[in-house]
């Protein structure tokens, strides 16, 4: 049975990269015929891992491609998620697994909406990686996935154990959206300040009380909206995170620097508005949200 990644970007190209280096039939799905005629162009896929480059020659093809699609990894930004699956949706077979990478909350029900007959599952990872170039993929650092269900209810899929013999590090979870809601809690506290700092994470412990304050709203919504366990220790994993990853860029300052556009919407554009309608005062969260969009418009960017 094939596997389709849709989007050859960093985790896309990691994920595909992986599954094809492991005997998996996989085949990726670009945007266009003219970003296929590239790919095709660079002879396949490269992936860097520490001192080693390698060039899969993974099979690829353009959304309209006549294939059906079992098992698809949406692999592209939030952004852009709902219009990718509705893309291929005529594609896919009645009883399709497509597993979101995106981050953040918001895109994922957006897409399950458009395709209600397929098992959506949810990830949640701390694996890292960027484009060198096009087709170019460079992986920054091991890490983890948490992969579930909306509802926590149905088993993991048996694929699960064939990805994780492949060196995928899986973990399935019950609840994935609790999951999801701590990550996100946790690039509220820290991406929007190093947009607005322009600054690495570890700078941030100069502003260890904005950080603190952030912490404590996100916190109290967390608990509103029922997520206590999700709120717990929310400072001090993110003043661990910080510590942990001091050196880097978060993904928000790399998008800025970088000119393009932020997935700020299914951060703190999806949260601020769960707070209104809990009634839930988040006075610091609403001001970070105003300054992060002027800073945005500042630089030319979209503040969604
Ligand atoms: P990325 O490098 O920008 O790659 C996204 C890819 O999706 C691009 O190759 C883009 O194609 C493609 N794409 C967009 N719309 C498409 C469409 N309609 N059809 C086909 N392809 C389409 O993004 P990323 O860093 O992999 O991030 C993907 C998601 O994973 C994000 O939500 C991100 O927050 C999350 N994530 C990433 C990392 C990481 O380390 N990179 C870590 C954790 C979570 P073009 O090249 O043609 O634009």
């Amino acid at each position: 049975m094939s596997w389709h990644v849709l989007g050859a970007g960093s985790l896309g190209g990691l994920w595909a990269a992986r599954l094809f280096r492991g005997g998996e039939p996989v085949r990726l799905i670009l945007r266009d015929r003219t970003r296929l005629a590239q790919y095709r162009a660079g002879g396949g896929l490269r992936l860097t891992e520490g001192d080693t480059t390698s060039l899969y020659p993974l099979p690829a093809e353009a959304p309209e491609a006549g294939n059906s699609i079992r098992r698809l990894i949406l692999a592209c930004k939030s952004y852009d998620a709902e219009e990718a699956i509705a893309s291929v949706a005529a594609r896919l077979e009645p009883d399709a697994e497509i597993l979101l990478l995106q981050n953040g909350l918001g895109s994922q029900d957006a897409v399950a909406a458009r395709v209600p007959r397929a098992r959506c599952l949810r990830a949640s990872t701390t694996e890292g990686a960027f484009r060198e170039t096009d087709f170019h993929v460079v992986a920054a650092g091991a890490g983890q996935t948490w992969i579930g269900d909306q509802l926590g209810t149905q088993a993991p899929p048996p694929w699960l154990d064939t990805l994780t013999a492949l060196g995928f590090t899986l973990r399935w979870t019950d609840d994935i959206d609790a999951r999801l809601w701590r990550k996100l809690a946790i690039n509220c506290a820290i991406n929007p300040l190093t947009v607005l700092h322009r600054c690495r994470n570890g700078e941030l412990r100069q502003h260890a009380s904005e950080v603190a304050d952030l912490c404590s709203e996100l916190a109290a919504l967390l608990e509103a909206m029922g997520l206590a366990p999700a709120a717990q220790g929310l400072q001090q994993e993110v003043e661990a995170v910080i510590t942990a990853t001091a050196n880097n860029r978060s993904s928000m300052l790399q998008d800025v620097e970088r000119g393009q556009r932020t997935e700020v919407s299914y951060l703190l554009g999806h949260a601020l508005p769960i707070a209104q309608r809990l009634r839930l005062p988040v006075p610091q969260l609403e001001a970070l949200h105003q300054r992060l969009r002027a800073r945005l418009e500042e630089r030319g960017l979209p503040v969604d």
